[in-house]
């Protein structure tokens, strides 16, 4: 049973960077060089982390888990581009307390979420 629709496609190299990353140890290499994933009955503890970590580690874009594929994924910023941004967000953070009588467009929304799915939180969810 794989509910978490882990897949790999060919442009898999075998490297076994997906396998070394995955928390729940579900993952290993077929002899055809190529990752399998265990059988599970639940995500969890004892199964998928639904941490798509496998996904973002595959240096070939070759995993697709959760009906996530590689190319619909936000990129990565480089690090000389993300270090002064993330310096200037730290620094000028502030709370909000007073509001526009307005409401957000949906979109924004949306990209929001889709955007803060990416953030640290508590197991996944
Ligand atoms: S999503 Fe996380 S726990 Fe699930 S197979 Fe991938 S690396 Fe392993
Ligand atoms: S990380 Fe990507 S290239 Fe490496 S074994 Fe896993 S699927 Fe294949």
């Amino acid at each position: 049973m794989n509910p978490a629709e882990f897949m790999v496609n060919d442009k898999c190299i075998g490297c076994g960077k997906c396998i070394r990353v995955c928390p729940g140890g579900i993952l290993y290499m077929g002899e055809d060089r190529r990752p399998r994933i265990k059988e599970f009955e639940e995500f969890g503890w004892n199964g998928c982390w639904q941490c798509e970590h496998c996904l973002a580690v595959c240096p070939e874009a070759a995993v697709s888990i959760l009906h996530h594929r590689p190319e619909d994924s936000l990129p990565v910023p480089e690090p000389d581009t993300a270090t002064p941004v993330m310096d200037a967000l730290t620094a000028s953070r502030r709370s909000c307390r007073r509001y526009q009588k307005r409401n957000v467009p949906r979109d924004v929304i949306e990209d929001m979420i889709s955007r803060l799915a990416n953030a640290p939180n508590g197991g996944n969810k």
